[in-house]
């Protein structure tokens, strides 16, 4: 039973106690109780539709910033997995051996060849790079 059923049932037993609302005042008392009751039945069951529409909205728009949140993490990520993860080998001009580009030799902008220890300075064009590159100590 709703609460508005159950308020229809309560003013039902008191017709049935055929009060006199007129010169009784313990009738009229149950009367305007009743009368109360309807209306905060109404309002309580407005509230609760209102509640439900709130959150049936708040779940479409948890979906469509959980689509957002996808699009925009998911390729950050990928951004910093071609920095941190991936690494890639240059033939040293001088004596060709195999140099490794990883991101510690991007930080510190340049790479040392294992054959014969030629320095090489990396040209940094990411911004992000150039940062990490300037606060070492961070
Ligand atoms: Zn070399």
């Amino acid at each position: 039973m709703t609460i508005s059923e159950k308020v229809a049932y309560l003013k039902g037993l008191a017709e049935g106690l055929n009060l006199d609302t007129e010169k009784s005042k313990e009738g009229k008392l149950i009367s305007v109780m009743i009368g109360i009751m309807e209306e905060l039945a109404m309002s309580v069951e407005d509230l609760e539709e209102n509640a439900l529409n709130l959150g049936e909205e708040i779940d479409v728009l948890s979906d469509d910033l959980a689509d957002v949140e996808e699009v925009v993490f998911d390729e950050d990520d990928d951004d910093m997995e071609d920095y941190d993860d991936d690494w890639f080998e240059v033939e040293c001009p001088t004596c060709g051996a195999d140099i490794v580009v990883d991101d510690e030799a991007l930080a510190d902008g340049e790479v040392e060849c294992p054959g014969c220890g030629t320095r090489y300075a990396m040209e940094l064009s990411d911004d992000d790079e150039e940062e990490a590159g300037e606060t070492p100590e961070d």
